[in-house]
């Protein structure tokens, strides 16, 4: 009995998907297949690029050097990319993996790196990153994979945000906004594009929190009274942000 697409291998590739188009896998998710799956020839998997939707394709040559696998039926359409923007200070590596991993399950449709004065860890792993987030995107099943942008200081990401983002408004997680629902802050923006800004475990300095303030298209939001570390405040601001104005509702 053929298993459901749902039950399959969810697997990212770079190659064009298409019908009968064959794809050959690189040596890591030719060991998953064979060696961690057990997959055999004729064994179907779920392949997704980021641009041809999901296709079902079955191992054509399950040869140990490199599977290679021919594209059967298209079982999702492409969808666009999610168009939430999450930027973030970049905490230790172990956080920082499970950050990105968690911003790419939440629908981000761009994790943005952002230098602040109390961020602890510069010159990020953007391979490491882009893995963890690829492996989120297989696992959530989203179509689209998330960007990963190049770090930028907070000052230079403030200094051009309307030039680079036109009429999106940025939601500023600050632990010392007026404690309340985000709701009517964020009924606000209702309908327009959004970014999510949460800082390091050091906090914003007070020149930064004033920087902030300042913009027209910020919008300040208390996440409740008590202060969340880092990774936990930007799960909870994902979860707010689709919960009352993203694909939640
Ligand atoms: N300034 C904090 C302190 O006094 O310990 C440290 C910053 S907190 C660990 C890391 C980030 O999470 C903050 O910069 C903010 O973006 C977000 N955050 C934490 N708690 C929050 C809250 N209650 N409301 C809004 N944002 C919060």
């Amino acid at each position: 009995m053929p298993r459901s697409h749902k039950t399959l291998p969810r697997l990212y590739v770079h190659a064009d998907l298409g019908s009968g188009y064959e794809v050959g896998l690189e040596r890591e998710q030719t060991n998953y297949l064979i060696n961690v799956m057990r997959l055999g020839a004729g064994d179907a998997v779920i392949l997704f690029n980021g641009r041809d939707g999901a296709w079902m394709a079955k191992v054509t040559d399950p040869h140990r050097k490199g599977v290679t696998l021919q594209c059967v039926e298209q079982t999702a359409h492409q969808t666009p990319a999610p168009d939430l923007w999450f930027g973030f200070a970049p905490l230790k590596v172990g956080r920082l993996d499970y950050l990105v991993q968690k911003a790419t399950e939440m629908g981000a449709g761009t994790i943005q790196p952002v230098i602040t004065r109390y961020t602890q860890v510069h010159r990020l792993k953007a391979d490491k990153l882009e893995a963890n987030i690829i492996e989120a995107a297989e696992q959530c099943e989203v179509l689209a994979v998330p960007t990963l942008g190049d770090e930028i200081a907070l000052a230079d990401l403030i200094a051009h945000w309307q030039r680079d983002h036109g009429l999106r408004r940025l939601i500023f997680c600050d632990e010392s906004a007026p404690s309340g629902s985000p709701v009517s802050q964020l009924r606000r923006v209702e309908g327009l594009p959004v970014g999510i800004l949460i800082g390091p475990e050091g906090g914003f300095s007070d020149e930064e929190r004033t920087l902030l303030l300042q913009q027209s298209f910020v919008i300040p939001v208390s996440l409740g009274p008590r202060i969340l570390r880092a990774d936990t405040a930007a799960v909870a601001a994902l979860a707010v942000v689709q919960s009352i104005i993203g694909d939640w509702r």
